[in-house]
Parts: structure tokens; C-alpha cells; sequence
């Protein structure tokens, strides 16, 4: 295992990682040559912007996740924020955004901003990055009601069905992790179906870490073991998965 991989889901600036810079430092010598850092609300988003612009090869999403926007109290100013982030250089895709019936969160507030930021993903002509947790129909109904949208469904936990119905619409299928746990489900039916140039990889780091190091803090070091996963069950090469995946990577980020 030598090929570097683009992560494209990671959150370095979780209060989780000490020393994030000095960490990237060195997963950019030998693991990656790319990461997608995701913000969460404005705060974090800021943060992203201000972490990528110390690394070249790292980019940087703006966007509310659906746990996130019931600490909100003015929807339209956080949004103008997060618009006028998504203005900056480094940022590359809308996101994290989606709805998550895990946790107990008012629907109706999780709808408005999803609704809200798909618009202005596509007001912006920006990719998105996707949260679904548990709310598989009204995610894609949603998506399909924004016919301009494009982007990557992140963590992927959905149905084969569905991912080929989403690889169709344009969008890019992300395994994380948990593809490599026995109890992986759907997931490795999922990567069977889905065409290749629609695949992506990410650790969503700090968590979801892949066996053999679950349960300890997961970065893009532990990318590979996913990666490896997914080329096992593709029957591929593993250096030319890696390839094709950074080539994936940067399409849907429009990353020259
Ligand atoms: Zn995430």
C-alpha cells in the first residue's frame, strides 16, 4: 500500500485533534494528497477556511449540519455568513448538510435549512456534501426538488438501490469506515453497484474509525484500510483504486 488517496469527508477542526496542523503535516508525506476538511456551523466553518490556508492540498467546505441548526437563532444572517464563506478560495463544496432523524431534532427546522442550503448550493453552483442518518426518503426527495444539485452523498448508510439511483443523478458515493466491520450491511452490496468513477473514500475523522484500529481516534491515515476494502470487493488493483479515486475526488470538488 503505497498510492495516496484524497480523503473526502474529515473534520480537523474538532476539538478532538490536539494539534491538527503538525498532524496533517505528515499525512500529507504519506497517506494523502488531498482532504476535504468539513465545517459543521459558522464557527467551524470559519475554522476550516483558516486550517486550509496553511496547506495546499487541503480544501474546505461551509455549511449547517442538521444537529447544528437548532443552536441558531437568526436563520438568515447564518446563512449570509455561510454564504459569503462559500465565497472563499478554499472552499470547495456546501456542506455538511442533510437531515438526521437519529438524534431528536425538530424536522421542521432540519427541512428549512436543508432546503435553504441546497438553494444556495445551486445559486452558488457549489457541490454538496450530504448527512443522512436515518431520513433516506426525505433526504432524496429533498435533493430532487433542487434539480440543479450535485455533490456526494458522505457516509453513505443508504440502500444499492438508492446509491445507483444517486450515482445517476451525478452525485458521488463516499464509503466510510464501516465498511471494513463485519456487521458492514448494505455497504458492500452498495460498492458492487455503483460505477467506479462515482466512488469516493473518506474517514470522516475523528470518528468512524476502520478495523484494525477501531474505536481509537481516527485520520486520514487509516484511510487506506477503507480504501483497500473497497478495491477488495471491486476486485481491482489496489494503486489503480487509489488513482481512479483521486481523480474522483477532484472532479467532484472541481479541483484542477
Ligand atoms: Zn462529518
Amino acid at each position: 500500500m503505497s498510492s495516496l488517496l484524497f480523503d473526502t469527508h474529515s473534520h480537523y477542526t474538532d476539538s478532538k485533534f490536539d494539534d491538527p496542523a503538525t498532524l496533517l503535516k505528515q499525512l500529507f508525506e504519506t497517506d494523502i494528497c488531498g482532504a476535504m476538511c468539513c465545517g459543521w456551523d459558522v464557527k467551524s466553518s470559519r475554522d476550516c477556511v483558516e486550517l486550509a490556508s496553511s496547506f495546499p492540498d487541503l480544501y474546505c467546505s461551509a455549511g449547517i449540519h442538521p444537529e447544528n441548526c437548532v443552536d441558531i437563532e437568526d436563520m438568515n444572517s447564518a446563512l449570509d455568513e455561510i454564504k459569503a464563506l462559500c465565497k472563499k478560495d478554499k472552499v470547495k463544496a456546501l456542506g455538511e448538510i442533510g437531515l438526521d432523524y437519529y438524534w431528536e431534532i425538530p424536522k421542521k427546522k432540519q427541512m428549512e435549512y436543508f432546503d435553504a442550503q441546497l438553494g444556495l448550493a445551486e445559486e452558488l453552483d457549489l457541490p454538496v456534501i450530504i448527512h443522512d442518518r436515518e431520513a433516506h426518503g426525505d433526504v432524496f426527495d429533498m435533493i430532487r426538488s433542487h434539480k440543479k444539485v450535485r455533490g456526494v452523498m458522505h457516509g453513505y448508510s443508504g440502500s444499492a438501490e438508492s446509491a445507483r439511483q444517486y450515482s445517476n443523478m451525478g452525485f458521488y458515493i463516499s464509503f466510510p469506515g464501516t465498511i471494513t466491520f463485519k456487521n458492514a450491511a448494505k455497504l458492500p452490496e452498495v460498492a458492487m453497484v455503483v460505477p467506479v468513477d462515482r466512488i469516493v473514500v473518506e474517514t470522516d475523522c475523528p470518528y468512524l474509525t476502520p478495523v484494525p484500529f477501531r474505536g481509537q481516534l481516527n485520520h486520514s491515515g487509516y484511510i487506506k484500510y477503507t480504501a483497500a476494502k473497497v478495491a477488495e470487493l471491486l476486485n481491482m488493483d489496489y494503486n489503480d483504486f487509489c488513482r481512479i479515486e483521486v481523480e474522483n475526488s477532484k472532479k467532484l470538488f472541481n479541483i484542477d
